[in-house]
């Protein structure tokens, strides 16, 4: 699955959102965020965000590691 990471937290675009088409990326109150459970990797989103705040999981570094626990629990898996 892909994670969106801390540039978005300034940026918010939301292009992301519009490409999904899975439409699994929505707004939270500080980020957008990407479901990692309905992620398809098709890697559309990269490409139209700005700020290329996104990134595949098997890129993240260890401090961006939290970024998809984040999402997570914004879906509520965990
Ligand atoms: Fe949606 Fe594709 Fe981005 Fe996954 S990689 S969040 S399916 S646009």
């Amino acid at each position: 699955a892909y994670v969106i990471l801390s540039p978005c937290e300034t940026e918010k675009a939301g292009e992301c959102a519009t490409v999904c088409p899975v439409d699994c990326i929505q707004e939270g109150q500080d980020q957008f965020y990407i479901d990692p459970d309905v992620c398809i990797d098709c890697g559309a989103c990269v490409n139209v965000c700005p700020v290329d705040a996104i990134v595949e999981e098997y890129d993240l570094t260890e401090e961006q590691e939290p970024y998809l626990e984040k999402a997570e629990k914004f879906f509520g898996h965990i």
